[in-house]
């Protein structure tokens, strides 16, 4: 059901798909999505999950420059290895670590900027177009992971979905997705097999 005040279909579903919450990494991760059963959707070979992705997370469209699709899977791939190490509690491994930093790899300038609350120093590159957009995804990841929060990035206990999201709970106790009811499945699975026995 839509209301009047809701977005136009497409970008509801792109919400409703659980893209969108807490950062464009975790957006880019899992736009390689595997259902409960394991089959495979990649996003990024569907043209109208890019634009969606951008305007999520409020990156201009560069409009001369088609989507780096290869490019952006080459991130993918490094980003999901990353948070499948820190999950496991080990270092980014050496090749990983080498893809983010040549996607950081931008000249730019430190600037500095009035916001509300206070002055912000930021990193400004020169380039504008997908080289930003893809290094400010590397950087999302860092961000979220800096201060000692990498325990908060999890992956779906169900092997068949591997979602990666960003556990919130104080406890850091998360386990599952919830855009795909994982825990559920998981639960009905092991009542049906207790009442077998
Ligand atoms: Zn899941």
């Amino acid at each position: 059901m839509q209301d009047k005040s809701s977005p136009r279909k497409s970008e509801y579903n792109f919400l409703a798909h659980g893209h969108g919450k807490t950062a464009p990494w975790i957006d880019l991760v899992n736009s390689q999505e595997w259902d409960t059963f394991g089959r495979l959707t990649d996003h990024l070979n569907n043209p109208a999950w890019v634009p969606y992705f951008l305007r999520q997370w409020h990156f201009a469209s560069p409009s001369r420059e088609p989507a780096p699709i290869a490019r952006l899977k080459t991130l993918r791939a490094a980003l999901r290895k990353g948070s499948e190490a820190l999950f496991r509690g080990k270092p980014i491994p050496p090749p990983e670590l080498r893809v983010l930093n040549d996607v950081l790899n931008l000249r730019g300038k430190q600037q500095l900027f009035q916001r509300q609350n206070g002055l912000r120093i930021e990193f400004v590159p020169d380039k504008s177009g997908w080289r930003r957009i893809q290094a400010a995804v590397a950087r999302s990841f860092v961000e979220t992971i800096a201060d000692g929060q990498s325990a908060r990035v999890k992956i779906c206990r169900n092997d068949d979905c591997r979602w990666v999201f960003y556990d919130q709970t104080k406890g850091k106790t998360r386990c599952w997705c919830s855009s795909k009811s994982c825990g559920n499945r998981e639960r009905v699975r092991r009542a049906r097999a207790r009442d077998h026995h």
